[in-house]
């Protein structure tokens, strides 16, 4: 990519968009790169002017017209959000690491961050033009986004600035490997994720990801009181946009206000906002968790997974970043491990050794980031799987979806009678999280029990979580629907029952979230016969306040196997 020289023009913009960080940016790495290599060629004198350990006094003094400037802009386009089913608390979320990017991009950079709002994304269009012009950018940067109203969007305005002689440079940022780069010998799209994480692995292992720095190229630092003029235009838009989506999802659903209160309460706290926490994060989780990841990844009450999809859906961690600490984290135990066994039984020989434990963790976690990977490899390489088409349209065609609005209020509200379905959908409701065991079980339940359209799952999803992601969210559902890539056979239903026993055996995590049930031994909750008699008039929980299982788990898997029989 050739960029225009400074003695052309001068003004670069950094377009973010689900990429709130500085560290390893793609885009802005590479805007911010050569800018500063414009400015070395054309005033070679010049070279030491973007490093921040020089003080302002003994920089060489550079005619302000020769100096490249360097912007970044955000659009917030609520409406287009709402439309996209974004949910408050990642709204919220996102203005959060708004605040801190802003700072950063300030104090470590020079750059303002400009945000604008418009409605949706052709208006967002218009915006971004508009700046464009405002601001005599010549060039501008962004990584993509691979939906396809994203993908419309940046083809529309990348025509329009060609129009102007502005060129658009958008880049590979949101994946370890982008789509398209891990492909069958045929270079088509693998359908299956295991020969896809295996081409994927080989892939790394031969050339590992790059980091992208990034460095200081504007030579004024702007006035102090220009980056709480800044935090205060994000605040006012930030409380505009919350008063939208509260009557949106709050009011028009005549919930309680207190509900979004707590719910973005529990959230703030949960999920601190910024790239520095999220790093912290990633660091707390490399050197406390992973090392018990495969067994502890499935148990709820034990949150022993990274709560780092948030961070990566925002963009606010790079996922490059994730891998590459990932496979440090597994050298050093490797190491370690091998050193220890030396010392204790010298004439082992290390081939033979059995310490391959935490290593295999860590080779989880990171296939993990594999299928986060694979889902943006299928919808990039199928648009329509994004308007809501099933990756295996003849069995989605084929069964009769219901869409009974009574089962699925019951099932979104946590009062299906289930008690490991109800724990997860209120912990949902009330944090935006929830764990990826509870996401198969109750996305199952919903489809194979209720039998109810999976899209309608998948928007609920959608609208109440924190790391809500197109092509994770619609991979997860439909491979819990059996219509999906690699999905799910359709016989092997979860029950969710036995799902409980497994894994929340002690029944921690439901009586955290159903504390009406507190009193309960696990032997009763865990088994839907018991369960149903303890629960009928004459049973020993007839005054307790929780609904009959309201489908039988046997007769509705036999009817969802018939279903997909055909
Ligand atoms: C029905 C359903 C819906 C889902 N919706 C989303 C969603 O909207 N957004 C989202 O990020 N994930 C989604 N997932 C995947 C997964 O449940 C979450 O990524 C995970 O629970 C996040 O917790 P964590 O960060 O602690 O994960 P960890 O276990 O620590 O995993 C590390 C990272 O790997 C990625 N990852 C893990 N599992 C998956 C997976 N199955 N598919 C794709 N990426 C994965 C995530 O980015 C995650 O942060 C969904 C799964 C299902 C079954």
């Amino acid at each position: 990519m050739t960029f225009p020289s400074v003695a052309d023009s001068t003004s670069y913009l950094m377009w973010f968009r689900r990429d709130l960080r500085v560290e390893d940016n793609t885009a802005l790495s590479q805007l911010t790169d050569s800018a500063k290599q414009a400015l070395t060629q054309n005033n070679p004198s010049q070279l030491d002017v973007s490093q921040s350990s020089v003080s302002k006094a003994a920089q060489p003094t550079i005619s302000n017209s020769a100096q490249p400037k360097i912007h970044a802009l955000f659009v917030v386009t609520a409406e287009q959000w709402l439309e996209h089913d974004m949910s408050i608390v990642q709204m919220d979320f996102i203005f959060r690491t708004l605040e801190v990017l802003a700072t950063s991009l300030f104090d470590q950079l020079d750059i303002e961050l400009h945000v604008l709002k418009t409605a949706d994304f052709d208006s967002c269009i218009e915006t971004v033009i508009n700046f464009c012009q405002q601001h005599s950018i010549t060039h501008m940067a962004s990584n993509y986004e691979y939906e396809v109203n994203e993908m419309q969007r940046d083809a529309a305005i990348e025509q329009r600035l060609k129009q102007q002689g502005i060129e658009f440079s958008r880049y590979h940022d949101q994946c370890i490997l982008p789509p398209k780069a891990v492909t069958t010998n045929d270079e088509t799209m693998y359908k299956v994720f295991t020969p896809f994480y295996k081409k994927w692995q080989s892939i790394l292992e031969t050339s590992p990801p790059n980091l992208y720095s990034t460095e200081r190229v504007n030579s004024d630092k702007p006035a102090a009181e220009r980056l709480s003029q800044i935090l205060a235009t994000i605040d006012d838009l930030h409380q505009q946009t919350l008063r939208l989506f509260s009557t949106a999802y709050f009011e028009a659903q005549s919930s309680n206000q207190n509900d979004q209160a707590q719910l973005l309460k529990n959230a703030e706290e949960t999920f601190v906002a910024g790239e520095i926490a999220a790093y912290q994060q990633l660091q707390t989780f490399l050197a406390e968790d992973i090392q018990r990841y495969d067994i502890a990844r499935d148990q709820p009450a034990l949150e022993a997974t990274s709560r780092l999809s948030a961070y990566l859906t925002v963009g606010a961690i790079s996922p490059r970043i994730c891998y590459l600490k990932a496979k440090q984290a597994a050298e050093a135990i490797y190491e370690t491990n091998a050193l220890n066994r030396l010392e204790t039984q010298p004439t082992k020989p290390l081939e033979n050794s059995n310490e391959a434990g935490a290593e295999q963790d860590i080779q989880r976690w990171i296939s993990e980031l594999a299928w986060r990977d694979f889902y943006r490899h299928v919808i990039a390489d199928r648009p329509d799987i994004v308007k809501g088409t099933a990756f295996n349209k003849a069995a989605d065609t084929k069964v009769h979806w219901s869409y009974d609005e009574q089962d699925f209020n019951r099932w979104c509200q946590g009062q299906t009678g289930v008690p490991l379905i109800d724990a997860a959908m209120r912990c949902l409701n009330q944090t935006g999280f929830m764990h990826n065991r509870l996401r198969m079980v109750t996305a199952m339940f919903l489809t194979k029990d209720l039998f109810i359209d999976w899209r309608w799952g998948e928007r609920y999803f959608m609208q109440r979580l924190i790391d809500g992601d197109f092509a994770s969210n619609n991979g997860g559902w439909q491979w819990s629907a059996s219509v999906g890539t690699d999905a799910a056979p359709y016989f092997r239903i979860m029950n969710p029952f036995s799902q409980a026993k497994t894994h929340d055996k002690e029944a921690i995590f439901i009586k955290t979230w159903l504390p009406e049930l507190k009193a309960v031994t696990p032997s009763i909750l865990h088994d839907e016969a018991k369960l149903r008699q303890a629960l009928s008039a004459k049973g020993e929980l007839a005054n307790v306040d929780y609904p009959q299982p309201m489908v039988e788990h046997k007769q509705a898997r036999l009817y969802a196997i018939g279903q997909f029989k055909g």
